[in-house]
């Protein structure tokens, strides 16, 4: 099976778009067709060459997204085919199953244990959530990356806040923004975000 991705080729260069040969399912992932993909910021500075050398090239890219399992490898007791799962890279339960290396003619492209930009991907178990009850994929995307990040964030910088009143930045205003339109599906269990 084939499929479409954005590949990083070259740093600080337009992404290219590539037909990737789908491998055999190593046990503990997942095959996912993916709906939604989030684009994270680290994902511009890694497009940018800011986290410098990039020793995976050419690679897949993206680390949080929505989408639905079309087949399992063994051992996955997570997921099963036709599930909504949300993709993360924060590890939780199941299988670490490490990359994949696509075919892209006589070339190979990487890809870590969790990619999005692409309309199909191999992944671990362990990146892998139920999308909960109620949530449509669209608003999941944010539990990928955006919303656990955001939260974090607040509670630094609450943390910060109670040491230091004038601690701020700018990337902490940016993830409160991010905790605040996640909080729009889901009462927080944490107090609202005062103004940043
Ligand atoms: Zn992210």
């Amino acid at each position: 099976m084939k499929t479409e991705a954005a590949v990083l080729v070259e740093l600080a260069k337009p992404l290219v778009m590539a037909e990737l040969e789908i491998p055999t399912l190593k046990p503990g992932q997942a095959l996912v067709e993916i709906a939604y993909s989030g684009a994270c910021g680290s994902q511009v500075n890694e497009v940018m060459g800011l986290k410098g050398e990039d020793k995976w090239l050419p690679h897949c890219l993206g680390h949080e997204g929505t989408g639905t399992v079309l087949e399992t490898g063994s051992s996955v007791a997570k997921v099963k085919a036709g599930d909504k799962v949300v993709l993360s890279w924060i590890k939780g339960s199941g299988i670490e199953a490490g990359g994949t290396v696509y075919k892209c003619g006589a070339k190979t492209v990487n890809a870590g244990a969790v990619t999005t930009f692409q309309r199909h991907a191999l992944v671990s178990e362990n990146r892998l959530t139920l999308v909960p009850a109620g949530l449509s994929m669209e608003v999941a995307v944010l539990l990928g990356c955006a919303a656990p990040t955001g939260m974090g964030a607040r509670r630094c910088s609450w943390q910060r806040r109670s040491a230091s009143p004038r601690t701020s930045s700018p990337r902490t205003s940016w993830r409160c923004a991010s905790w605040r339109r996640a909080s729009s599906w889901q009462q927080p269990s944490i107090p609202p975000v005062s103004a940043a």
